[in-house]
Formats: C-alpha cells, sequence, structure tokens
C-alpha cells in the first residue's frame, strides 16, 4: 500500500468513524465510533422505519374518483411530474390556461380550486414566491424532501409541522407567473445536501419515491 492510499484509507476510516460516533450520540449509545452490534441493530431499526413512511400523490381525488395523472414525466431538464386530471365533460373551464386540447380534443383539466397537498408528514423547509410562482418544499423523516411548484399562494410557513395531505398551495398562476404555461402542479423529489437551498439537492425520480403510494382518501 502506497503511502498515498494509506492515508486516503485512513481518512475515509476517519470520516466514517466520525459519522458512526454521529449516529451513536443521536440514539444515546455509547459514541466510541465502532459499528458494534447494538449501534447496527439501531441502524437497521431506523433504515426500516425510513423506508416504510406513508407517501401519497400531492394531489387528491375528485369528489366523482377522478385521480390525478402524472403527464409529464421525469428525465433530463425535467426533474419531476407535471399533474393534470383527465377532462370529463361537464367539467367547468375556469380559464384557457385551466384545459389542454390535444388533437382536437379537450384532454387535461384543472378545477379553478385545486390545492397541492403534503405527499407525507413532515417539516417546512422552504414556503416562498419564486418567477415560476409560490413554492413549498417538504423535508421528510425518510431522508427525502418532496417540492410543490406553481402555487398561486403558500397555505404553510418554513418550520411548520405538516401531517400527510394537509393543503400547501393552491394550483394556478400568481403574480409573477401569468400565463408562461397551463395551470398544473409540478412536484419534485429530492436529498436534501448540505446546501439550505432546494435547488442544490440531490433529484430523485419521483416515480422512485412515491412506489405503492396510493390516494389519502
Ligand atoms: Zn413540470
Amino acid at each position: 500500500m502506497s503511502a498515498g492510499s494509506y492515508n486516503e484509507a485512513r481518512h475515509d476510516w476517519e470520516s466514517i468513524s466520525r459519522y458512526v460516533k454521529e449516529f451513536q450520540r443521536a440514539n444515546n449509545l455509547t459514541p466510541d465510533g465502532y459499528a458494534g452490534p447494538l449501534t447496527m441493530a439501531k441502524l437497521e431499526q431506523v433504515v426500516a422505519k425510513r423506508s416504510r413512511i406513508s407517501k401519497v400523490h400531492p394531489l387528491p381525488l375528485l369528489p366523482d374518483g377522478r385521480r390525478p395523472v402524472a403527464t409529464n414525466l421525469y428525465r433530463r431538464g425535467h426533474w419531476g411530474w407535471d399533474y393534470f386530471y383527465r377532462y370529463q365533460s361537464g367539467d367547468v373551464i375556469a380559464s384557457d390556461d385551466h384545459r389542454i386540447i390535444a388533437g382536437g380534443l379537450m384532454r387535461w383539466w384543472y378545477p379553478a380550486d385545486a390545492v397541492a397537498v403534503a405527499a407525507a408528514d413532515g417539516v417546512v423547509h422552504v414556503a416562498e414566491s419564486m418567477s415560476t410562482g409560490h413554492w413549498v418544499w417538504i423535508r421528510h423523516d425518510d431522508g427525502y424532501a418532496t417540492g410543490y411548484f406553481h402555487g398561486t399562494s403558500c397555505l404553510v410557513n418554513p418550520n411548520d409541522i405538516v401531517t400527510q395531505g394537509t393543503p400547501v398551495i393552491p394550483i394556478g398562476h400568481d403574480t409573477r407567473s401569468t400565463t408562461w404555461d397551463k395551470v398544473h402542479l409540478h412536484f419534485e423529489v429530492r436529498k436534501p445536501t448540505g446546501s439550505q437551498d432546494p435547488r442544490h439537492w440531490e433529484r430523485v425520480d419521483p416515480k422512485v419515491w412515491l412506489a405503492g403510494a396510493g390516494y389519502s382518501s
């Protein structure tokens, strides 16, 4: 082993040991920096709990049972999902921006009073007005965060503790984002890094995080 790789390995060991100590302190274990049986058991418990948090899609069912549909999925340059409701005859069209015509047919639609809801329990990290409308970011116990874009206002404030289904933003155009796009919810999932700014967090395909998510009602 060269001196360089020895130092590298030692550096890795020291940072891992530091993380282990942090974890041990947070969980009332002896902070010795060694991942012994007690620490490993606790770690497994925490990971199991994290992967079990309950998740739902960020828009409710309509009173008639219609589900929101993600039509524009995660891809390079579009790091989230766009949700719409499938149009049905009789739906009241609030404005031209509340409908999408495709192939000459009314295809997608938004009710005037649609409100995005928290996909899981969590703590509000950001709630503010952006050039694309109001947005809210919520951090969850599983280590992930969810982002809700294109609101007319924020119904929650930073540091609010929210439960799944809590209304977070009414969907629509605010004064800063008028006709740049059709009215819709853009939803993102990210893994927070050291940065306070959600734009620097690690992108995650909502498909992976939402796997198995149902609807609250
Ligand atoms: Zn989008």
